[in-house]
């Protein structure tokens, strides 16, 4: 379903991604972990082309993204992203946040996207505040309002960028009850994260990136109780 080969990035002399491979099938939740400043957000912004790689080809649902004159727009919207930081339109309702961007890119009459806003509204607990403002809303509402938009364009997989991590410690439980939802719908996802319990529970495959890329992946079973690499050690046994 999505494909990444060899792909690499720097930003001048700064080497962060070096020829990462990464094969996910339909319905994997992927968690990524490791150190600040790894490339964890990068290679993410990079899967969605918000970073245009150096090196690599990225492949999804068999349409090559990185291919010369693909179609940027058609092809992001096969790729939910949630940030964290919410990135909410502040000038727009809660409605409209939802419903832009399937009415203007999609081409969905405004009817059956408020209609599909009301649902996702209501899975995350949220069907009353259709018409509010989001600066009114606490951040754990925000963010869970946040993954309702990426899931109007109905991607073909979500990618959270630490979603609870610019979270009160008392909203972030709401935040990943709707991630665990959504993981039980096998819905693909690739989620960066430092909540290494959570990593462990939804996650079928986990991620350890070192060194400009994948140091070493495995069931969260592997990774967790049996790291074999030497960085991989350290960072479980200094975070769990
Ligand atoms: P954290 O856990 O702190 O979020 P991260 O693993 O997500 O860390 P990245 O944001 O991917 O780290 O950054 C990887 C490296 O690339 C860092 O050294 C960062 O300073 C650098 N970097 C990221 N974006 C840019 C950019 N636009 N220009 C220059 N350097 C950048
Ligand atoms: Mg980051």
């Amino acid at each position: 379903m999505l494909d990444v080969k060899g792909l690499s990035k720097a930003f001048g002399d700064l080497q962060v991604l070096k020829n990462v491979d990464l094969s996910v099938q339909e319905g994997e939740r992927i968690a990524i972990i490791g150190a600040s400043g790894c490339g964890k957000s990068v290679f993410l912004r990079c899967l969605n082309l918000l970073e245009v790689p150096d090196e690599g080809h990225i492949t999804i649902g068999g349409e090559e993204i990185t291919a010369k004159g693909a179609n940027i727009d058609l092809i992001r919207r096969q790729m939910g992203m949630v940030f964290q930081k919410f990135h909410l339109f502040s000038h727009y309702n809660v409605m409209d946040n939802l419903c832009l961007a399937p009415t203007y890119l999609l081409g969905m009459d405004r009817q059956t996207a408020e209609k599909k806003a009301v649902s996702l509204l209501s899975q995350v607990g949220l069907a009353s505040k259709a018409k509010v403002y989001p600066t009114v809303l606490s951040g754990g509402q925000q963010q869970r309002i946040a993954i309702c938009r990426a899931l109007m364009m109905e991607p073909k997989v979500l990618l959270l960028d630490e979603p609870t991590s610019a979270l009160d410690p008392t909203m972030v439980g709401e935040v990943l009850a709707v991630i665990r939802m959504l993981a039980k719908k096998k819905l693909t996802m690739i989620i960066v994260t430092h909540e290494m319990k959570f990593a462990q529970e939804v996650a079928n495959r986990v991620l350890f990136f070192a060194d400009h890329g994948i140091y070493e992946q495995g069931t969260p079973e592997e990774i967790f109780n049996s790291p074999k690499r030497e960085k991989t050690i350290s960072f479980i046994r200094k975070h769990t």
